[in-house]
């Protein structure tokens, strides 16, 4: 059960705790995978900034049953055969980490919105580009016609935060070294580190809404 005054008070606590960082434009990703419609209502009463959704499913069993009242962004792997049906309801593709999904984003969403998701913590098993790539991919998006706004990346999960604020900082480094505004980095367990690091977008799931139920 998602309580709305409860999730507005986690939204509350979180923009003071980004204040405190000495950031103000920092934009809350509400992640509602797995919950349903009360939780997007709850997110859009607590005047969170965006939708932040994984499965392309499920995002598409969402907007066919009720209009969504914010931006939805795709954080999750993009599967190119999805991107036609997805185009119409995403105002920014997060996952972009292949020269094959800019050119169906290219080809089916002309000119849309994109952040690169960067590998910066040199896990095999994590998507996104390692930071070498990055420029050609950059690149390709530009020619492909998207805008490509910034950066992305998941942080380390193995809970040393040492380890965690050296991954945003080069997150950081790399958008500023390529002229690039923003880095949607910091989830529940350290969007705090990542506002300290310079995030502009924090996604952000369990902290709001609870745990989740394996997809
Ligand atoms: C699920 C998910 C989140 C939210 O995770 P929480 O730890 O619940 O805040 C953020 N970003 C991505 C890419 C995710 O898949």
């Amino acid at each position: 059960m998602i309580d709305p005054q409860e999730v507005a008070l986690r939204v509350q606590q979180i923009r003071t705790e980004v204040a405190r960082e000495g950031s103000s434009q920092v934009a809350i990703i509400a992640v509602t995978k797995t919950f349903g419609h009360d939780a997007i209502s709850a997110a859009v009463s607590a005047q969170c900034d965006a939708i932040g959704e994984n499965y392309a499913q499920e995002v598409l069993a969402k907007v066919a049953e009720a209009p969504i009242g914010l931006p939805v962004h795709f954080i999750g792997a993009i599967q190119s055969n999805k991107v036609r049906q997805l185009a119409p309801h995403i105002s920014l593709w997060q996952g972009v980490d292949r020269g094959s999904v800019i050119s169906e984003i290219g080809k089916r969403a002309p000119g849309a919105e994109i952040l690169l998701q960067v590998n910066t913590t040199n896990e095999e098993s994590k998507s996104g580009v390692p930071p070498r790539e990055v420029e050609s991919l950059l690149a390709a998006g530009r020619d492909a016609g998207l805008v490509v706004r910034g950066l992305m990346t998941i942080g380390p999960t193995s809970g040393d935060m040492a380890e965690v604020e050296k991954a945003f900082l080069s997150l950081r480094s790399l958008a500023d070294s390529l002229h690039l505004p923003e880095c949607s980095m910091g989830m529940s367990d350290d969007y705090r580190m990542a506002v300290a690091c310079g995030s502009t977008m924090i996604r952000i799931g369990s902290r709001l809404f609870g745990p989740r139920t394996p997809h």
